[in-house]
């Protein structure tokens, strides 16, 4: 099972990506995750891509696109994969089409997470997460137990950097200018399955279970 998960930021793609990967045993290549993990660990591409992310920004497709293409190199193993994350511009998309057909493989659907922009200011602006296993909570409708704490494992959770309200309205206009183009260039290839992204985390990945065996 190959998968493209799109969705605005804080549409919730993270959270329910995770799950999908546990229950369906698939492997999760999220750009935002491996970015900052070269981040913190300052790599060379950790240390191109950082302005970028700071700010909200795109990273450059040339990087993303070389990055995800390493990483796609390695899944002859799996039982297959979501991309979450990417792609996030036209450009992306059409190289990643030209790479599938090279290797003769293809995307098996899209799944478009819908949220409206209205909800995703508060959403991003109260999302935290555990710095030990990267689980999400959101202060408002997910909270933890212990304040400050993981549920899963105690690790201490952080608000991210570009979650900070200067940021996150910038992040929304890149959203809409460059990643709404991608929904219809799939959309154009009906393999588009649009999920509403409202309800409980459990609820919304019923939707999204049901949508994948439709
Ligand atoms: P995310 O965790 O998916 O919200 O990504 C965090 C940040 O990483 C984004 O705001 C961008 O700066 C960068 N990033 C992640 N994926 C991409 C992508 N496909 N293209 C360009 N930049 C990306």
């Amino acid at each position: 099972m190959k998968i493209i998960f799109l969705g605005a930021p804080g549409a919730g793609k993270g959270t329910q990506s995770k799950r999908l990967v546990r229950e369906k045993h698939l492997l999760q290549i999220s750009t935002g995750d491996i970015l900052r993990e070269n981040r913190d660990n300052q790599t060379e591409l950790g240390l191109k891509a950082q302005t970028y992310m700071d700010a909200g920004e795109l990273v450059p497709d040339h990087l993303i696109i070389k990055m995800i293409f390493d990483k796609m190199d390695d899944t002859s193993h799996v039982n297959g994969y979501i991309l979450d994350g990417f792609p996030r511009t036209v450009a992306q998309a059409e190289a990643l089409d030209d790479m599938l057909a090279k290797i003769h493989d293809k995307i098996d659907f899209v799944l478009y997470l819908k949220v409206a922009n209205e909800n995703l200011i508060e959403r991003l602006s109260s999302r935290y997460t555990c710095k030990k296993c990267g689980h999400i909570y959101n202060l408002n409708f997910n909270p933890p137990k212990n304040e400050g704490k993981c549920d899963l494992d105690g690790g201490d959770l952080f608000q991210r950097r570009d979650d900070k309200k200067e940021t996150v309205t910038k992040r929304i206009k890149i959203y809409d200018d460059n990643t709404r183009p991608v929904i219809r260039h799939y959309k154009a290839k009906n393999m588009v399955q649009t999920i509403d992204g409202y309800g409980g985390v459990d609820e919304i990945f019923a939707k999204i279970l049901e949508a994948i065996s439709s």
